[in-house]
């Protein structure tokens, strides 16, 4: 049984009074089948699925729609099919779809296309918007500036009252404090790296997510408009995080950002590998990065958040939120692994330069590699795609 916890003074402040749509909270005698903490992409993807359940749902953010954060803004073609199974639209002429990945390395470059659609590069604001249109067609109910301050068994506490709740769901993010009050913050592994983002005005030159290795830092380029960029820059150390720095070790793309405009204030961030011994305890679950996560080189931070959204209302509507922590784990092995093989190519300089000339050499290696990170392709596959890699380096 939880006891209660609350942030020390946070409800002193009682500046930011729930506003729910259509009106004022004043006295907040309410209560919920769900409570969400946190109304990022995890938060609205677990209010959708549990309503699509018949869950009364409540979903509270300390901030107003649309919200902003630093992040790649790539969605993966596994990412775009769970959005459009939420019943989220991205209308056609929103964001910009690219085709596949491409690796890029000073004198080397090799792409695939994915196999099972494309993926679709589009604002962080836009597509909060959109999800938060979805959530409230199926009836969420929200308090926007609204932090959670406090929460205990029977529900959640906010500056400007209680709520009770069968379910509290802690989507607060890297930072949660849902997982602090739940005593879940134990990790059984946690890597931090230091990422800085930018959005250029400039035609897209690629179909590709362009991912660009170099010594001290990746930057992937995501096409997200017709006329416009996001980039991140990751690096091991803060100070090499750089972007301007970091830039020059890939004179290529350098050149073609020398006279672009640029579209966005550069954001810092920190993104981890991080996996929690436990994603529950008693009528507690965190998802998305309160849940952990996955380096931002992945591109899969906001898959990995929508496949568990919909693994925890079927849990809820069980009653058995052990079946999440074993659905989670599962959810996040495929994509752990990558950020595993993604970190350590980052590291090894020789061998990345080796395994990028080898799968430009044999590009249907490539495409079978991304069929596995996106669920297209079975472990034989994988295998034998590894094998003949490995037989190619041999060669190199
Ligand atoms: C640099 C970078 C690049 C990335 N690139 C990609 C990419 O290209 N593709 C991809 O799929 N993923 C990417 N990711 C990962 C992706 O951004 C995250 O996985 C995703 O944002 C997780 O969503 P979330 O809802 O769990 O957390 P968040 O987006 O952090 O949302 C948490 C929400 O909780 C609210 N909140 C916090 N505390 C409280 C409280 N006490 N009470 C109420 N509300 C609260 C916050 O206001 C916020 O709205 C990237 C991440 C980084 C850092």
């Amino acid at each position: 049984m939880l006891r209660f916890t609350a942030d020390k003074h946070a409800n002193e402040k009682r500046v930011n009074r729930g506003v729910e749509k259509g009106g004022k909270v004043s006295s907040l005698g309410q209560s919920a089948d769900v409570f969400v903490a946190g109304a990022g992409p995890a938060g609205l993807a677990a209010a959708i699925a549990a309503r699509q359940k018949g869950f009364q749902v409540i979903v509270a953010d300390g901030s107003a729609p649309p919200i902003e954060k630093p992040c790649g803004e790539g969605m993966m073609p596994e990412t775009v099919a769970s959005l459009r199974a939420m019943g989220v639209e991205i209308g056609p002429t929103e964001g910009r779809r690219f085709s596949g990945i491409s690796f890029v390395q000073p004198g080397a470059r090799v792409s695939a296309d994915f196999r099972q659609g494309t993926g679709i590069g589009l604002r962080r604001p836009l597509l909060h918007e959109r999800m938060v249109e979805r959530a409230e067609a199926c009836g969420v109910r929200f308090l926007w500036k609204t932090p959670v301050c406090g929460m205990d068994a029977e529900g959640v506490q906010l500056a400007c009252g209680k709520i009770r709740a069968r379910w509290i769901v802690g989507a607060d993010g890297q930072g949660s404090r849902v997982r602090r009050w739940g005593e879940l913050d134990a990790a059984k592994r946690k890597r931090q790296r230091f990422a800085s983002r930018r959005h250029y005005r400039v035609r897209p030159w690629s179909n590709y997510m362009e991912i660009y290795w170099g010594h001290h830092a990746q930057a992937y380029v995501t096409p997200i408009d017709r006329e416009e960029v996001c980039i991140v820059m990751i690096c091991e150390q803060p100070e090499t995080a750089l972007f301007d720095t970091a830039l020059r070790e890939w004179p290529e793309l350098e050149a073609r950002l020398t006279n672009a405009e640029l579209s966005s204030r550069e954001r810092g961030a920190v993104t981890s590998m991080c996996s929690l011994y436990s994603v529950h305890r008693g009528n507690v679950a965190l998802v998305g990065d309160a849940s952990g996560g996955v380096d931002a080189i992945t591109g899969d931070g906001l898959g990995l958040a929508f496949r568990q959204a919909p693994a925890l209302a079927d849990a809820m509507a069980a009653g058995n939120l052990m079946q999440y922590e074993q659905a989670h784990r599962a959810i996040a092995r495929r994509t752990m692994l990558l950020g595993d093989l993604m970190l350590w190519l980052g590291r090894n300089r020789g061998i990345r330069g080796r395994v990028i000339r080898a799968l430009q050499s044999r590009p249907d290696l490539f495409a079978r590699f991304l069929a596995a990170h996106g669920g297209a392709a079975d472990r034989t596959a994988v295998l034998s795609a590894g094998a003949m890699l490995g037989w190619r380096l041999l060669d190199i």
